[in-house]
């Protein structure tokens, strides 16, 4: 595959500075390790030696990240060339929710990515919503991927599993009773774990992206209602539930950022 990509580039006349691997999982920072990816089944994958050891471009940058982080940093760069050709000023401090068969966020302060002392942060995904909820990939119960997962929308709108969020946004559209249902449900879990994030955080803003970005309209009314009932600095400062201004291929989109502006 990589070398089919490389031999299309080549042949328009441009060239590969790097490779990057959008991991929807724990990257370990500096290192590029994989600990765990659990919607992949990876566990302590070494991901930049793989690549080194079997790389068409042996000279070429290598980054491995989380797929949330990196769809943060294109955010990030999308906003500020708004605002370079003469849009708005963007607000710089955000969340970044990537929700698509898991959940992955980002806390993206004055535009620069919190990543944690080893690179996990905001793995919100497994953070708690009920504790004696749903099994989960992760192995513990009630995490918020079990709520508000891809998955579990879709078969709580009585969709099948290759059908997308997408699919659920236009049967809810149509009025369509189960989809409405799972949107609600989804949308109340979601908001329980964020208002405890921007209540610890203290950031004027949650951005949903990646899939979950196809359901923002439908998603909002029980995103902001559940932050305006739980977080008490709500009554003050409001809490804006925005879309990813990148439609498509937010973490795609940010590794290839992460070589083009780290070469
Ligand atoms: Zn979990």
């Amino acid at each position: 595959l990589a070398r089919d990509v490389i031999a299309s580039v080549e042949h328009r006349g441009a060239r590969i500075v790097g490779t990057a691997m959008s991991i929807p999982g724990f990257v370990r920072a500096g290192t590029g390790e994989i600990m765990e990816a659990p919607n992949l089944g990876w566990r302590n994958v070494d991901a930049l030696r793989l690549l080194r050891a079997d790389s068409p471009l042996p000279d070429a940058m290598l980054r491995v990240g989380n797929d949330a982080n990196f769809a943060a940093e294109a955010e990030t760069w999308m906003r500020l060339q708004r605002c370079r050709s003469g849009g708005p000023r963007p607000s710089g401090t955000y969340i970044y929710l990537a929700g698509t068969v898991g959940f992955g966020a980002a806390l993206v302060h004055d535009c620069r990515i919190y990543h944690g002392d080893n690179g996990w942060s905001m793995e919100i995904g497994h953070v708690c919503v009920q504790p004696d909820g749903p099994q989960c990939a992760c192995g513990a119960t009630g995490c918020l991927e079990s709520y508000a997962g891809r998955f579990r929308m879709l078969e709580a709108a009585g969709l099948p599993e290759w059908a997308s969020l997408s699919d659920i946004a236009v049967a809810a559209e149509a009025g369509d009773d189960r989809s409405l249902a799972a949107i609600k449900n989804a949308g109340g879990a979601i908001g329980v774990v964020l208002s405890s994030v921007v209540s610890l955080l203290d950031v004027p803003e949650v951005v949903l992206g990646g899939e979950l970005g196809q359901l923002t309209e439908f998603l909002r009314p029980y995103v902001a209602a559940e932050i305006k009932r739980r977080v008490v600095s709500a009554a003050w400062q409001e809490i804006a539930v925005t879309t990813s201004l990148i439609d498509g291929f937010d973490p795609l989109s940010g590794a290839a950022l992460s070589i083009v502006l780290g070469g």
